[in-house]
Protein backbone atom coordinates (compact mmCIF):
# COMPACT_ATOMS: atom_id res chain seq x y z
CA UNK A 1 0.00 0.00 0.00
CA UNK A 2 1.31 3.16 -0.80
CA UNK A 3 2.06 6.18 1.88
CA UNK A 4 2.72 9.66 1.40
CA UNK A 5 6.09 10.44 2.07
CA UNK A 6 7.11 7.50 -0.73
CA UNK A 7 10.09 5.91 -0.97
CA UNK A 8 11.84 6.80 -4.39
CA UNK A 9 10.49 3.79 -6.09
CA UNK A 10 7.02 4.85 -5.58
CA UNK A 11 7.39 8.34 -6.53
CA UNK A 12 8.86 7.51 -10.00
CA UNK A 13 6.16 4.83 -10.43
CA UNK A 14 3.46 7.08 -9.47
CA UNK A 15 5.03 10.01 -11.95
CA UNK A 16 5.24 7.27 -14.49
CA UNK A 17 1.70 6.61 -14.23
CA UNK A 18 0.27 10.27 -13.99
CA UNK A 19 2.39 10.56 -17.43
CA UNK A 20 0.91 7.22 -19.00
CA UNK A 21 -2.39 8.75 -17.90
CA UNK A 22 -2.28 12.41 -19.67
CA UNK A 23 -0.68 10.51 -23.02
CA UNK A 24 -3.42 8.15 -23.02
CA UNK A 25 -6.08 10.94 -23.09
CA UNK A 26 -4.49 13.17 -25.54
CA UNK A 27 -1.55 15.23 -23.68
CA UNK A 28 1.24 15.02 -26.50
CA UNK A 29 3.17 18.14 -26.81
CA UNK A 30 6.46 17.64 -24.83
CA UNK A 31 6.66 20.88 -23.31
CA UNK A 32 3.27 20.64 -21.64
CA UNK A 33 4.48 17.00 -20.51
CA UNK A 34 7.62 18.33 -19.73
CA UNK A 35 6.16 21.06 -17.11
CA UNK A 36 3.33 18.85 -15.52
CA UNK A 37 6.01 16.24 -15.10
CA UNK A 38 8.26 19.11 -13.03
CA UNK A 39 5.00 20.32 -11.29
CA UNK A 40 4.27 18.21 -8.02
CA UNK A 41 -0.04 18.16 -8.21
CA UNK A 42 0.05 17.10 -4.49
CA UNK A 43 1.50 20.40 -3.25
CA UNK A 44 -1.77 21.60 -4.52
CA UNK A 45 -4.80 19.44 -3.02
CA UNK A 46 -5.08 19.41 0.58
CA UNK A 47 -6.48 17.11 3.32
CA UNK A 48 -9.18 14.27 2.95
CA UNK A 49 -8.34 14.41 -0.76
CA UNK A 50 -4.41 14.70 -1.12
CA UNK A 51 -3.84 11.09 -1.37
CA UNK A 52 -5.92 10.91 -4.54
CA UNK A 53 -3.74 14.37 -6.54
CA UNK A 54 -2.36 11.72 -8.71
CA UNK A 55 -5.80 10.00 -10.24
CA UNK A 56 -7.03 12.28 -13.26
CA UNK A 57 -9.85 13.84 -11.51
CA UNK A 58 -10.66 17.01 -10.34
CA UNK A 59 -10.88 17.55 -6.26
CA UNK A 60 -12.36 19.40 -4.46
CA UNK A 61 -10.23 22.69 -2.99
CA UNK A 62 -11.58 25.53 -0.33
CA UNK A 63 -14.11 28.02 -0.78
CA UNK A 64 -16.26 25.40 -3.01
CA UNK A 65 -14.39 25.19 -6.05
CA UNK A 66 -12.28 23.01 -7.97
CA UNK A 67 -9.01 21.65 -9.05
CA UNK A 68 -9.42 20.77 -12.85
CA UNK A 69 -8.70 17.36 -13.96
CA UNK A 70 -5.27 16.66 -14.82
CA UNK A 71 -5.60 15.52 -18.22
CA UNK A 72 -8.23 18.73 -19.07
CA UNK A 73 -5.14 20.77 -17.63
CA UNK A 74 -3.13 19.13 -20.38
CA UNK A 75 -5.64 19.47 -23.19
CA UNK A 76 -6.41 23.69 -22.36
CA UNK A 77 -2.41 24.72 -22.10
CA UNK A 78 -1.78 22.63 -24.96
CA UNK A 79 -4.61 24.11 -27.11
CA UNK A 80 -3.34 27.65 -25.47
CA UNK A 81 0.29 26.97 -27.33
CA UNK A 82 2.10 29.51 -25.22
CA UNK A 83 5.32 30.50 -26.33
CA UNK A 84 8.66 31.16 -24.17
CA UNK A 85 8.27 35.05 -24.72
CA UNK A 86 4.54 35.32 -23.95
CA UNK A 87 2.49 36.93 -21.37
CA UNK A 88 -0.40 34.75 -20.28
CA UNK A 89 -3.41 35.58 -18.31
CA UNK A 90 -5.61 33.05 -16.31
CA UNK A 91 -8.99 34.23 -15.14
CA UNK A 92 -9.65 30.95 -11.89
CA UNK A 93 -6.49 30.77 -9.54
CA UNK A 94 -8.44 28.04 -7.74
CA UNK A 95 -5.30 26.03 -6.37
CA UNK A 96 -2.44 27.49 -8.45
CA UNK A 97 -1.75 24.11 -10.39
CA UNK A 98 -2.77 25.58 -13.87
CA UNK A 99 -0.89 28.75 -13.16
CA UNK A 100 2.00 26.79 -11.93
CA UNK A 101 1.95 24.22 -15.03
CA UNK A 102 2.08 28.01 -17.59
CA UNK A 103 4.78 29.79 -15.53
CA UNK A 104 7.36 27.02 -16.76
CA UNK A 105 6.12 27.56 -20.35
CA UNK A 106 5.87 30.87 -21.09
CA UNK A 107 7.42 34.45 -19.74
CA UNK A 108 5.16 35.89 -17.08
CA UNK A 109 1.72 34.26 -15.73
CA UNK A 110 -0.94 36.60 -14.40
CA UNK A 111 -3.62 34.78 -12.45
CA UNK A 112 -6.81 36.22 -10.75
CA UNK A 113 -9.72 34.82 -8.65
CA UNK A 114 -12.46 36.17 -6.93
CA UNK A 115 -11.67 34.34 -3.67
CA UNK A 116 -8.48 35.85 -1.79
CA UNK A 117 -8.01 32.83 0.31
CA UNK A 118 -7.37 30.78 -3.03
CA UNK A 119 -5.31 33.51 -4.11
CA UNK A 120 -3.22 33.76 -0.81
CA UNK A 121 -2.49 29.95 -0.31
CA UNK A 122 -1.90 30.00 -4.05
CA UNK A 123 0.76 32.23 -3.82
CA UNK A 124 2.18 30.65 -0.72
CA UNK A 125 3.07 27.46 -2.79
CA UNK A 126 4.44 29.49 -6.11
CA UNK A 127 6.80 31.29 -3.60
CA UNK A 128 7.81 27.43 -1.96
CA UNK A 129 8.51 26.13 -5.41
CA UNK A 130 10.56 29.28 -6.75
CA UNK A 131 8.16 30.49 -9.62
CA UNK A 132 9.01 34.05 -8.87
CA UNK A 133 7.35 34.34 -12.79
CA UNK A 134 3.46 34.19 -11.77
CA UNK A 135 1.76 37.05 -10.08
CA UNK A 136 -2.12 36.21 -8.68
CA UNK A 137 -3.92 38.96 -7.65
CA UNK A 138 -7.71 38.90 -6.53
CA UNK A 139 -9.76 40.16 -9.14
CA UNK A 140 -13.17 39.56 -11.21
CA UNK A 141 -11.51 37.86 -14.00
CA UNK A 142 -14.78 38.84 -15.81
CA UNK A 143 -13.29 42.20 -16.64
CA UNK A 144 -10.09 40.58 -17.31
CA UNK A 145 -6.76 42.49 -16.30
CA UNK A 146 -6.90 46.18 -17.88
CA UNK A 147 -3.68 47.42 -16.29
CA UNK A 148 -1.73 44.77 -17.95
CA UNK A 149 -3.55 43.76 -21.16
CA UNK A 150 -2.70 43.19 -23.79
CA UNK A 151 -2.00 39.77 -23.28
CA UNK A 152 -0.64 36.64 -25.38
CA UNK A 153 -2.96 33.96 -24.20
CA UNK A 154 -5.57 33.70 -21.91
CA UNK A 155 -7.20 30.84 -20.30
CA UNK A 156 -10.17 30.55 -18.73
CA UNK A 157 -10.91 28.02 -16.01
CA UNK A 158 -14.24 28.70 -15.67
CA UNK A 159 -17.66 28.59 -17.73
CA UNK A 160 -19.02 31.77 -18.84
CA UNK A 161 -22.10 31.84 -20.99
CA UNK A 162 -20.07 33.45 -23.51
CA UNK A 163 -16.61 34.38 -24.30
CA UNK A 164 -16.39 37.78 -21.99
CA UNK A 165 -16.21 40.90 -24.05
CA UNK A 166 -13.59 42.69 -21.88
CA UNK A 167 -11.27 39.14 -22.42
CA UNK A 168 -11.78 39.70 -25.98
CA UNK A 169 -10.25 43.26 -25.80
CA UNK A 170 -7.49 42.40 -23.86
CA UNK A 171 -6.46 39.39 -26.78
CA UNK A 172 -3.55 40.88 -28.68
CA UNK A 173 -3.91 40.42 -32.41
CA UNK A 174 -2.25 36.67 -33.50
CA UNK A 175 -3.38 35.97 -29.77
CA UNK A 176 -5.20 32.48 -28.23
CA UNK A 177 -7.98 32.18 -25.80
CA UNK A 178 -9.04 29.19 -24.62
CA UNK A 179 -12.17 29.33 -22.73
CA UNK A 180 -15.30 27.04 -21.52
CA UNK A 181 -19.06 28.02 -22.53
CA UNK A 182 -22.08 27.08 -21.78
CA UNK A 183 -24.52 26.95 -19.08
CA UNK A 184 -22.58 26.16 -15.61
CA UNK A 185 -25.10 23.20 -14.44
CA UNK A 186 -24.58 21.66 -17.66
CA UNK A 187 -22.01 20.33 -19.94
CA UNK A 188 -20.19 22.95 -21.63
CA UNK A 189 -17.76 23.25 -24.82
CA UNK A 190 -14.08 24.55 -24.72
CA UNK A 191 -13.50 26.68 -27.65
CA UNK A 192 -9.91 28.20 -28.67
CA UNK A 193 -10.58 32.06 -29.74
CA UNK A 194 -7.37 33.31 -32.19
CA UNK A 195 -7.78 36.76 -32.99
CA UNK A 196 -7.11 37.95 -36.07
CA UNK A 197 -6.43 41.54 -37.75
CA UNK A 198 -10.28 41.37 -38.78
CA UNK A 199 -12.03 39.66 -35.92
CA UNK A 200 -12.04 36.23 -34.11
CA UNK A 201 -11.74 32.84 -35.22
CA UNK A 202 -13.55 30.10 -33.12
CA UNK A 203 -13.02 26.24 -32.95
CA UNK A 204 -14.89 23.88 -30.65
CA UNK A 205 -12.52 21.49 -28.82
CA UNK A 206 -14.27 19.17 -26.53
CA UNK A 207 -17.01 18.65 -23.80
CA UNK A 208 -16.04 20.09 -20.39
CA UNK A 209 -17.00 20.68 -17.14
CA UNK A 210 -16.04 23.81 -15.34
CA UNK A 211 -17.73 25.62 -12.18
CA UNK A 212 -19.25 29.11 -13.19
CA UNK A 213 -17.48 31.97 -14.31
CA UNK A 214 -19.31 34.41 -11.11
CA UNK A 215 -19.13 38.36 -11.43
CA UNK A 216 -17.30 40.27 -8.63
CA UNK A 217 -15.66 39.00 -6.02
CA UNK A 218 -16.08 36.42 -2.98
CA UNK A 219 -16.65 36.80 0.49
CA UNK A 220 -13.86 34.89 1.76
N1 LIG B 1 -7.33 26.82 -12.51
C1 LIG B 1 -7.68 26.27 -11.22
C2 LIG B 1 -9.07 25.69 -11.16
C3 LIG B 1 -10.07 26.75 -11.23
S1 LIG B 1 -11.67 26.44 -10.58
C4 LIG B 1 -6.65 25.27 -10.74
O1 LIG B 1 -5.68 25.01 -11.44
O2 LIG B 1 -6.82 24.77 -9.62
C5 LIG B 1 -12.38 27.98 -11.11
C6 LIG B 1 -11.95 29.17 -10.33
O3 LIG B 1 -12.50 30.30 -10.98
C7 LIG B 1 -12.46 29.19 -8.90
O4 LIG B 1 -11.39 29.28 -8.01
C8 LIG B 1 -13.34 30.44 -8.85
O5 LIG B 1 -13.25 31.14 -7.62
C9 LIG B 1 -12.78 31.26 -9.97
N2 LIG B 1 -13.69 32.26 -10.53
C10 LIG B 1 -15.00 32.14 -10.85
N3 LIG B 1 -15.47 33.31 -11.32
C11 LIG B 1 -14.43 34.20 -11.30
C12 LIG B 1 -14.29 35.57 -11.65
N4 LIG B 1 -15.29 36.31 -12.14
N5 LIG B 1 -13.09 36.14 -11.49
C13 LIG B 1 -12.03 35.44 -11.00
N6 LIG B 1 -12.11 34.14 -10.65
C14 LIG B 1 -13.29 33.52 -10.79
Amino acid sequence: MEQSGDDEDGTAERKMRFLFQLRSRGVTDPRVLDSMERIDRGLFVRGQFADRAYEDTPLPIPCGQTISQPSVVGLMTQALNPGPRDTVLEIGTGSGYQAAVLAGLCRRVYTVDRHRRLVREAEAIFHDLGLSNITAQVADGSRGLPDQAPFDRILVTAAAEDPPGPLLAQLKIGGIMVVPVGQSDAVQTLIRVTRSETGFDYDELRQVRFVPLVEGLGQT
